[in-house]
């Protein structure tokens, strides 16, 4: 369902931030996508949601390929693919309720669906008791998980995690793990890049490093394999 073929990317400064990918992710995999900072990591995961595009070589996203994707297109891709980010990304002045919502509203889904889905997707996350809170009256955890029901609120195949846990502590990083495992359970695909080598190294799923552009190890039940 994601497939890479040579990809390259350069950076309009000259940066090489990946030389050469292919890869193939199938539907329901949950990957981890670990290496050193500035190996590429955040790059190979934005090229994947067409937060960049590719200097040279293809990508294809459930059949489309999305390097060379019409812009009016674009919009049909994203809604197919969740996003979570390390810093959660929220609407500050909004709501839970209404950070959820407003991705629904962005793809136009009919207010009624909008009413019914945002309550059930709250709950599933833990959080349908703090849904009238803004993201300044939760702690991380809670945030990270209002983040995640934005990001599967729509039913996209695929999740797209850059460092989800990267600001929580160890037991909150552990129960977003749960959620995660639980979402690939149900049936979407989970490409995760994370520094936490107790996660990766603990719930052994397959790893991808990448170091200087590359993929340098691709394993089915790997392990984190770095001392940071
Ligand atoms: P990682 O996520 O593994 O830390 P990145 O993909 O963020 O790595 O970065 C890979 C390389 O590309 C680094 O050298 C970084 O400095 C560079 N880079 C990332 N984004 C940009 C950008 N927008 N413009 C120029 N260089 C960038
Ligand atoms: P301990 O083993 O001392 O209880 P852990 O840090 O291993 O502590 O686990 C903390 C929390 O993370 C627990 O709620 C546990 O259920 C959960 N957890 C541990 N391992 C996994 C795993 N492989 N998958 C999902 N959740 C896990």
């Amino acid at each position: 369902m994601i497939e890479m073929q040579d990809v390259w990317k350069t950076y309009t400064n000259g940066t090489h931030a990946l030389q050469g990918v292919s890869v193939k992710i199938d539907r329901n995999e949950f990957v981890y996508v670990v290496g050193p900072s500035g190996a590429g990591k955040s790059t190979f995961m934005k090229l994947i949601y067409r937060e960049e595009v590719p200097t040279k070589g293809q990508i294809s996203v459930n059949g489309f390929n999305i390097g060379k994707l019409k812009q009016r297109k674009i919009p049909y891709v994203r809604r197919n693919i969740g996003v979570i980010f390390q810093d959660f990304r929220l609407l500050p002045r909004l709501t839970a309720y209404e950070n959820v919502a407003f991705a629904m509203e962005v793809i136009e889904a009919p207010k009624k669906l909008i009413r019914k889905r945002v309550p059930e997707v709250l709950e599933l996350v833990g959080l349908k008791e703090k849904m009238n809170r803004e993201p300044a009256q939760l702690s991380g955890g809670e945030q990270q998980r209002v983040a995640i029901a934005r990001a599967i609120v729509n039913n996209p195949s695929v999740i797209i995690a850059d460092e989800p846990t990267g600001n929580l502590d160890p037991e909150t990083s552990w129960e977003i793990m749960q959620l995660l495992d639980e979402i690939n359970f149900r049936g979407t695909t989970i490409v995760m890049a994370t520094h936490n080598k107790d996660i990766v190294n603990s719930m052994r799923k397959r790893v991808i490093a990448i170091e200087n552009g590359n993929i340098v190890r691709d394993q089915v039940r790997g392990e984190y394999g770095y001392d940071f």
